[in-house]
């Protein structure tokens, strides 16, 4: 099977206002798939569809193979793991007391991977320390514990690195890189800031106001990133004729600095310049942002609707 799941034409309406719009994506087996959307966009109403915390107003999804409207959703639900908004731990309880218990409700009788399972997210040593005492990474991390418990097949995270400091950001980065490679689980995960997901995501579905924008794969967004070089020379307005001349595509910025959005190489650069008398002074990157590319994608949006 290709996709862990597959979500077809989903619709949620609350009384006349559509939340979702007739969603369709596929997310591969073996993906960390990033859904991008900006605040109020309607990742949270997706994903809780998907975990069962909600029902949709139309259309269906199917999960390994079996339909959301097949009966046997309940059970294979069991090979899903989530944390949707906050993390389901109980403060009054260690780590390993969190995940021994949710070990005991899904019916499980030996103990003895809970230890790997707290070195996985670097929660090792944390004794008797109660997690309403942890930080909120470490809440976060003891949340991914107690998801994993069933050995699931798809996590599905929403906004998990939401309010974390740098530092946490990346702790939980590798975390479920090493969770997608090591165990080789499926990742769904949510974030309104396509530039962290950009780090560790192979897929991403773009969602504006419960519509999907756009779905591509990680090296196919970084083909249609636009790539530019920025240049500092001694004059823009003596440069410009020249790259006029030779077809070159570009955008000045002042009288001293401009963009070429033309693949050329260095040398080619300076021997214009010598042409027109001007100096390069230096050649850098300056390739659009992810998230400028996300927001230009927004605004065709809504140019057009
Ligand atoms: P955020 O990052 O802010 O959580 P989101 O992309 O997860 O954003 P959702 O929480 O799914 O967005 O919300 C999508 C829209 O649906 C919002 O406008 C929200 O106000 C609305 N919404 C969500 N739940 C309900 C509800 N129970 N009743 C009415 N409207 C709702």
């Amino acid at each position: 099977m290709d996709n862990v799941l597959e979500i077809k034409n989903l619709c949620k309406d609350y009384g006349k206002f559509h939340v979702l719009k007739s969603i369709t994506l596929d997310i591969p087996n073996g993906s960390i798939f990033g859904l991008v959307g900006r605040n109020g966009a309607g990742k949270t109403t997706l994903m809780r569809i998907l975990t069962g915390l909600s029902e949709p107003t139309s259309g269906t999804y199917s999960l390994a193979g079996i339909e959301s409207s097949d009966k046997k959703i309940l059970s294979v639900r069991r090979r899903m793991g989530s944390i949707i908004e906050s993390p389901a731990i109980y403060k009054n309880l260690s780590a390993y007391d969190n995940v021994k218990l949710q070990y005991i409700n899904l019916g499980m009788t030996s103990f003895e991977s809970i230890p790997d399972l707290l070195e996985l997210v670097d929660l090792q040593g944390t004794g008797k320390k109660k997690a309403g005492k942890f930080s909120l990474g470490m809440r976060q991390r003891l949340g991914i514990a107690v998801a994993l418990c069933g050995k699931p097949d798809i996590l599905i995270l929403d906004e998990p690195i939401n309010g974390l400091d740098p530092q946490g950001i990346i702790q939980m980065r590798e975390i479920l890189l090493r969770i997608n490679h090591e165990r080789h689980t499926t990742i769904l995960i949510s974030s309104h800031i396509l530039e962290e997901l950009s780090k560790l995501a192979t897929h991403y579905a773009f969602i504006e106001k419960g519509e999907i924008l756009q779905t591509l794969s990680s090296s196919e967004l970084m083909g249609k990133v636009r790539k530019a070089s920025r240049l500092k020379v001694t004059s823009t307005e003596r440069l410009c004729p020249v790259f006029d001349r030779e077809c070159i595509e570009y955008k000045v910025e002042d009288e001293e600095t401009l963009d070429i959005f033309t693949d050329i190489t260095a040398s080619k650069v300076v021997a214009l310049a010598n042409e027109a008398n001007v100096e390069v002074i230096s050649i850098t990157d300056n390739n659009e942002s992810l998230e400028g590319y996300f927001m230009n994608l927004v605004a065709k949006r809504d140019g057009i609707s």
